[in-house]
């Protein structure tokens, strides 16, 4: 067993997306351009409406995956093709953008706390332009798990017997929302292969030697075990792993692909209405 590190710190940066929503991002910044498979980790938490309200309308994506994980607050998604999802605190969503999207991601509220994850995961060439899905779970199917005091949800992955039921089959990607109690310690096996990182946001962490207190983004060095401490406090944290795809990475905005050619072709199918060629498949529970 070799624990793994922290091998990079990396600070957030405020960014302004959609119609004006302060998102705070770490992977997908000049420091971590990405992390392979992961493109961008989005962490919006505000009680101010200005900062939420005017949400994320209509816009594309090609060529990869986004996972959405809603910790408070309520946001309605809408694609172009007449899906429609209701994602309310506690809830997933997985969409795979594929060979393309049109969608909307909006506020159901006007006031209280919105908080939340948006991670986009890569797509392997051969998986880029194949037909859109989305897979939505309500908090009740994504039940928080047990074990050793300990409370772990799973949004992608396994833990301790529990199987996520979202299904992610191109970079086994394991994603756990955690919770410690104060001065518990959490381990968990990550393959050697897989890319990972911890993401803090309440309370403050320890890993090895190095202090990770509260939004502290920590990419993880090499080795096979993560092993994180709470301190005095209660602590809550994700944890994501999943396997690079090392294939080159080209990206637009919301267009995620291998070469210059494939980019300018969503450009140019975007500009002319041809984005969307499949209606996505859709599984909720
Ligand atoms: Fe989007």
């Amino acid at each position: 067993m070799k624990l793994r590190p922290v091998k990079q710190i990396i600070n957030a940066i405020a960014v302004s997306e959609g119609a004006g929503v302060t998102v705070h991002r770490t992977i997908g910044t000049p420091a971590l351009r990405n992390l392979d498979p992961f493109l961008m980790l989005d962490h919006f938490s505000s009680d101010d409406p200005d900062d939420y309200i005017a949400g994320f309308p209509d816009h594309p994506h090609r060529g990869f995956n986004t996972l959405t994980y809603m910790l408070d607050g309520h946001m309605l998604h809408q694609d172009s093709m007449g899906n429609k999802g209701d994602l309310r605190a506690g809830a997933a969503q997985w969409m795979k953008a594929g060979s393309g999207v049109i969608h909307s991601e909006m506020p159901q509220q006007s006031a209280g706390l919105m908080r939340g994850f948006q991670l986009w995961i890569n797509l392997p060439a051969k998986e880029k332009m194949t037909t859109p899905a989305y897979q939505e779970y309500a908090p009740e199917a994504l039940p928080w798990v047990e074990h050793d005091g300990k409370r772990v949800k799973v949004l992608l992955g396994e833990y301790n017997g529990h199987q996520s039921p979202i299904k992610d089959s191109h970079t086994s990607v394991q994603y756990f929302d955690v919770v410690l109690e104060a001065n518990q310690s959490f381990s968990h096996a990550i393959n050697a292969s897989l890319d990972g990182f911890v993401y803090v946001f309440e309370g403050s962490a320890t890993l090895g030697e190095t202090a990770l207190p509260q939004h502290t983004f920590a990419v993880l060095g090499e080795g096979d075990t993560l092993e994180i401490s709470a301190g005095n406090d209660s602590v809550r944290f994700i944890m994501v792993a999943g396997r690079p795809i090392n294939e080159p990475i080209v990206q637009y905005g919301p267009f995620v692909m291998n070469t210059k050619e494939e980019i300018d072709k969503a450009l140019t199918d975007f500009r002319s209405g041809q984005l969307v060629q499949d209606k996505a498949s859709f599984v909720s529970a």
